[in-house]
């Protein structure tokens, strides 16, 4: 290892111990090899256990999600934001974007206020998996969930996240607070690619998107 690196600023350390660390897809595909660290230096998203504090993807909430197909499993359709790594899950026969490869889709904020109501979709790794019908999912331990909602803490603080495990190229983690996955590219070789140049889908009825992943990435890159 490279022991003459500069440390990071100091604002950035304060930023990341006050917000959360940053995580980024396009950054986890560009750089290869196990181990995750932040732009202030600390390593993070260990798959030992131990918890991360990373920051909300302001981008992604304001603006909009881009995701990509992650993989097919227990009978539902799972993707995965190309930023921020939040996963999208529907059942395979009520999927609204089966035939997208790439596609936007704007954070619903009624669910935000008054809760997901979700159905159990699968167990798996201690975990029942419930999914809403605007595709948010939770991992939670207890079963006969109806509604979830987000606590007030991961709202204003972010989330703080454990290892689960890894599927399709990616590292999935959990919140400890909420429930909440998110799922970071591990392995980029795996790892579904956005597929840019296709045609988007647009967002879901219910909340219709007009927005392109070009101007996603334009702006994930301002
Ligand atoms: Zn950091
Ligand atoms: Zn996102
Ligand atoms: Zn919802
Ligand atoms: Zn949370």
């Amino acid at each position: 290892m490279n022991t003459t690196t500069q440390p990071a600023p100091s604002w950035m350390r304060l930023s990341c111990r006050i917000w959360g660390h940053v995580v980024d897809n396009h950054v986890f595909r560009s750089t290869r090899g196990d181990r995750r660290r932040c732009r202030c230096g600390v390593d993070y998203l260990l798959k030992t256990g131990e918890t991360t504090h990373v920051r909300h993807t302001l981008s992604c909430f304001l603006r909009h999600h881009t995701y990509v197909r992650l993989t097919d499993r227990d009978g539902v359709h799972e993707y995965v934001c190309v930023r921020c790594g939040h996963p999208l899950a529907y059942p395979a026969a009520a999927d609204p974007f089966a035939n997208a490869s790439l596609f936007a889709k704007k954070v619903r904020y009624a669910c935000g206020l008054l809760g997901h109501r979700v159905t159990a979709i699968a167990n798996r790794h201690g975990f029942v998996e419930y999914a809403c019908h605007c595709g948010h999912s939770f991992l939670k331990h207890a079963a006969d969930k109806r509604k979830i909602r987000h606590p007030l803490i991961c709202f204003l603080t972010a989330h703080r996240i454990r290892f689960v495990e890894e599927r399709a190229g990616y590292a999935e983690y959990v919140c400890e607070d909420c429930g909440h996955p998110f799922c970071f590219v591990a392995d980029e070789r795996v790892a579904e690619r956005p597929s840019i140049g296709r045609t988007p889908a647009c967002a879901g009825p219910s909340e219709p998107s007009t927005r392109t992943p070009g101007t996603a990435s334009a702006a994930s890159s301002a």
